[in-house]
């Protein structure tokens, strides 16, 4: 094939999906360090279960080998050619269902993220694999960690909603209506029909989210945390051109 140079490379990558291809092959889909997200095949996996299988499963944090052009177009399936896992996080949301959606509507929201493929993105790569962490270590309520997540994701996204100016006219404070096709809270002068009035206390925890503050977050009620996830979901199925399918699935009861 003219202009096609496969290569071999080597980068770390968080495993965000794994997908059957025929009996024995796998098409996994890794959000890497260097190189962006991209699909890569693994093949045999069956087979070699001691040398792949076990390392490429979703969630894990993994150095690879892979084989393929890293900057060119060519084929967009990359081949694994050596794994090591770094830290298997998948195993720790085994038989924890509701930290196990959690870290799939993370892994999710990174594929929905980077639309292109191969297009670096260090702070979303940081950002997921400290947010995989954070879930795995358990030290923060599971859905905190993903709605903390997604307010983040949203920001490297360019369209985190606003929190402390009008999302309108960009007059500052923190203004108690909130409005989703707005851009987030609002002035009493800009506030469209239908806007939502969440409680001080949930634009509170937001902003703490948004900012990384976990004293305040952790000491959030269950009122606010629920209704703070009801605002972080709806603003980000509207800005996703289709909804989450792993979102709805997420148990916001006991997490
Ligand atoms: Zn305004």
């Amino acid at each position: 094939m003219p202009g096609y140079r496969r290569q071999l490379y080597r980068d770390d990558a968080v495993v965000l999906r794994v997908q059957k291809l025929g009996e024995s092959d796998r098409i996994i889909t890794l959000l890497t360090r260097r190189h962006g997200r991209l699909r890569a095949v693994a093949r045999g996996v069956r087979r070699t279960m001691s040398r792949f299988g076990a390392r490429l499963e979703p969630f894990g944090h993994v150095d690879l080998q892979i084989a393929g052009d890293p900057h060119g177009a060519g084929s967009s399936l990359h081949t694994v050619s050596q794994v090591e896992g770094i830290k298997l996080y998948g195993k720790s949301f085994l038989g924890d269902y509701p930290r196990y959606t959690a870290a799939s509507a993370i892994a999710e929201t990174a594929e929905r993220l980077t639309p292109v493929e191969r297009e670096p993105s260090l702070r979303l790569f940081l950002l997921t694999l400290g947010a995989l962490k954070s879930l795995a270590g358990g030290e923060h309520a599971g859905t905190l960690v993903l709605d903390a997540y997604l307010l983040r994701g949203m920001g490297l996204a360019g369209w985190a909603p606003a929190l402390t100016e009008c999302a309108v006219c960009g007059a500052p404070g923190q203004h108690r209506a909130f409005s989703v096709p707005a851009g987030g809270c609002v002035c009493p002068n800009c506030r469209p029909p239908g806007s939502a009035h969440p409680a001080a206390a949930t634009l509170d925890l937001m902003t703490a989210l948004a900012g990384g503050d976990w004293r305040i977050a952790d000491a959030a009620d269950t009122g606010p945390r629920r209704e703070c996830s009801g605002l972080v979901a709806a603003h980000l199925q509207w800005h996703l051109e289709r909804g989450l399918r792993s979102l709805p699935l997420v148990d916001r009861e006991n997490t």
